[in-house]
């Protein structure tokens, strides 16, 4: 017999999500909605805590989908980087071989192939905007939890525990939540990157600003990557990424004299102009190993748990599909936990999970044959190739 009850699943049910990332808050804004009482855990202090990494590209089929179906479209409208999907693609030596920066549409929503960049702080402050207050429960790291009742309970590092009916891992590529659900961990995929920032660029690198004229610069060399971004707030960051068996744990990423002897030796023949951005990067650098989940991952599903994003699928950033990925579960996931079409919730997350894999999988597999390519002596040949035809 199938129920035909609106929300008979979560009827008077607690929802916790853990992690306030992408994806769990996307999920938060997507039951809330619909009138579902959900709380999201968040081990950040509070809204003010600084989001690092590169904006994200968000794609017609998946992030943006979500952004709809939450009606927060018109408010990413007034948010996205206006221009920094362009891009220059250079080599080695910081020679310029394409730039799409004086033909490329700035906007163009409603075109399949138009992928707005967004701050991840913006992002995360426009999906906190749109939830009720106290949604949110900062310093919330979570630590462990144990079977109560039919639910959950859960424990946090500042000593609170809380209950919940259902419980959502959105805590990304080092999820606490995913080993209640399966053992299966994540491989490492033979490729590092060293991230690092440089703040108030505009004063202390200007000519690599009006180099990057709000966009990016992809540069390929010797099977070497380096990547440069603009973030909200006159904020530059930049990735040099390579092959390695292991990263050195010798490096010290506080000192930047060490950071760059590191590149110079690394990255032999690369132009000096790469050492700009060291010198005046703020330390530490980050070292990112690039992992992914096993193609092939399956579990049961559980009646009341189960994960969205990074913490379900970590996968490279070579495909810019990670975060598309994040916020396509959360709306995967809403629409099977409002369902009227299963009989139970273990159905509707194990349906929910089936297809979350199967998606997933596809985009990893895509990412690691990206992030291959990109760093194989035939990478620049083959990125000029693509964007020449496209
Ligand atoms: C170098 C790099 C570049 C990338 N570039 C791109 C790109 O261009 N495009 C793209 O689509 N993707 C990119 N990604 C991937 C993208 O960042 C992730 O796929 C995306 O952020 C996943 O969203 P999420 O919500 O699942 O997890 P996250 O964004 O990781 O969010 C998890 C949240 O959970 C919180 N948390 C973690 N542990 C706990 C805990 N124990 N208790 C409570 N809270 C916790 C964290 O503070 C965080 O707020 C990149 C990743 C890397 C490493």
């Amino acid at each position: 017999m199938i129920l035909h009850n609106k929300f008979m699943l979560l009827k008077d049910k607690q929802v916790a999500v853990i992690g306030g990332g992408p994806g769990g808050l996307t999920l938060a804004k997507l039951l809330q909605q619909e009138g579902i009482a959900v709380r999201v855990y968040e081990r950040d202090l509070d809204k003010n805590a600084r989001v690092q990494g590169s904006p994200l590209d968000l794609h017609d089929e998946s992030g943006l989908a979500a952004l709809r179906k939450a009606n927060l479209l018109d408010e990413f409208r007034k948010n996205f980087l206006r221009g920094a999907d362009k891009k220059r693609i250079v080599n080695e030596r910081a020679e310029v071989c394409f730039s799409d920066h004086d033909h490329k549409v700035e906007e163009n929503f409603g075109n399949p192939g138009f992928r707005p960049e967004i701050d991840r702080g913006a992002l995360r402050k426009l999906l906190l905007e749109s939830l009720q207050p106290a949604t949110v429960v900062w310093d919330s790291h979570f630590i462990s939890m144990e079977k109560e009742n039919d639910g959950w309970l859960l424990h946090f590092k500042n000593g609170k525990s809380f209950y919940a009916d259902i419980v959502i891992g959105a805590d990304g590529a080092n999820s606490k939540i995913r080993p209640y659900i399966t053992g299966i961990r994540a491989f490492y995929t033979g490729v590092t990157m060293i991230e690092g920032n440089v703040y108030d660029a505009e004063k202390t690198i200007p000519g690599i600003c009006k180099w990057l004229s709000g966009g990016k610069i992809m540069a390929f060399g010797n099977a070497q990557d380096f990547y440069v971004w603009m973030n909200d707030g006159g904020h530059i960051g930049f990735g040099a990424s390579f092959k390695t068996g292991a990263i050195n744990a010798d490096l010290d990423y506080n000192d930047k004299a060490q950071v760059l002897e590191w590149f110079k030796t690394t990255f032999f023949g690369w132009s000096e102009r790469w050492y700009e951005f060291f010198e005046h990067a703020a330390t530490p650098f980050i070292p990112r190993p690039i992992y992914c989940m096993p193609l092939d991952q399956a579990w049961e599903a559980l009646p009341n748990l189960t994960i969205l994003g990074d913490a379900a699928h970590v996968m490279p950033p070579f495909a810019g599909e990670g975060v598309n990925m994040a916020m396509l579960d959360a709306l995967a996931l809403s629409e099977c936990l409002i369902s009227e079409n299963f009989n139970s919730l273990q159905d509707a997350i194990s349906s929910y999970e089936i297809s979350m894999r199967e998606r997933a999988a596809a985009a990893a597999k895509e990412s690691l044959e990206n992030g291959e390519m990109m760093h194989s002596e035939q990478a620049l040949d083959k990125m000029l190739a693509f964007f020449g035809d496209h």
